[in-house]
């Protein structure tokens, strides 16, 4: 395997890096930001490679948030960027389940495990869904609702989807609730499967944690439309239309963003070190998901 390129402080080699390549998927938080924390240089960066008329789309798996929100996200934190430049995990699914899957009203409806960035994303693609952050789900279980859920009395009748992403409030009630969709047919969907997600500079369980107890009862896995699943990479490539060959993926996650590019036979992958995973994950020996090329951080792009 070619070791990845070291660019950080190598002028020509960035310069020769950039040409290749017409558009930049960039994952978010680990590229751009860390929670709030801007990386030094990223508008920048952002501004220059627009200057050079590359287009960018901003990939992220967090599924908590919606496009709207990323983009006031976008704006707080000083980087240009469009609401329609946005993908996330959950516009994916909505995407997918509306255009894609296409199921026949009504039982086109979702059981949502997730926050709002799943509903709105949901609702801007007209899928009607039940669950998500309704408080009638956000309880302990009774002994009633064991009797009411196995009887079908506490279930909607038109759900023929499950659709799990990272729910704060995750509890027995919505896994129970999601199993019995489930035993009774319905598809089962995730917006993205990471095992952690990243806060306040520690990992914590990510939407494939929290929904794999849901998982584990059904005994099988939901088709994720979120890094490094390539559903996600058809959907953007739906919308984008970009040449895979001299399209580039930005991330610091070797199982999600660099999987993604690599799977999806992007031109190229560049890894920055700002996140989850360090260079000695990619340059050791045996290392299975190699990036093209890495950097300290996103604005080392800027020479
Ligand atoms: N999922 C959640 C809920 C998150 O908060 C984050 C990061 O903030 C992620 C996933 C990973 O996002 P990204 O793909 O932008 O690194
Ligand atoms: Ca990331």
């Amino acid at each position: 395997m070619t070791p990845p390129k070291y660019l950080t402080g190598d002028k020509a080699g960035i310069d020769e890096f950039l040409s290749r390549f017409d558009v930049f998927l960039f994952d978010c938080d680990g590229v751009l930001w860390s929670g709030d924390y801007l990386f030094p240089k990223v508008a920048e960066t952002i501004d220059m490679l627009r200057s050079k008329g590359k287009q960018l789309v901003f990939v992220t798996n967090n599924s908590t948030k919606s496009r709207a929100d990323y983009k006031k996200k976008f704006d707080k934190m000083g980087i240009t960027a469009s609401e329609e430049e946005v993908f996330g995990s959950s516009y994916s699914a909505a995407v997918y389940v509306a255009r894609i899957l296409k199921l026949p009203a009504p039982k086109n409806k979702v059981f949502v495990l997730g926050e709002t960035g799943i509903e709105q994303e949901l609702k801007s693609e007209g899928v009607p869904y039940v669950g998500g952050t309704d408080p009638a789900f956000r309880r302990d279980i009774e002994p009633e609702d064991f009797t009411n859920l196995a009887n079908g009395s506490a279930l909607d009748p038109d759900v023929g989807i499950v659709l799990i992403g990272l729910d704060f409030h995750v509890n027995y009630l919505k896994m129970a609730t999601a199993h019995q969709y489930l035993q009774r047919g319905a598809l089962f969907l995730a917006t993205n499967t990471d095992s952690t997600l990243p806060m306040a500079q520690s990992l914590f369980p990510g939407a494939g944690s929290a929904g794999a107890g849901v998982s584990k009862a059904v005994g099988k896995d939901p088709l994720s439309l979120g890094k490094p699943s390539q559903a996600m990479m058809d959907a953007i490539e739906g919308r984008f239309h970009f040449d895979r060959s001299r399209t580039c993926m930005v991330g610091d996650r070797l199982n999600t963003d660099i999987q993604f590019g690599i799977d999806g036979k992007l031109g190229g992958t560049l890894a920055v070190l700002t996140g989850v995973n360090k260079k000695e994950d990619f340059l050791a020996e045996g290392a299975t998901t190699v990036p093209m090329a890495y950097m300290d951080q996103l604005g080392d792009l800027m020479g």
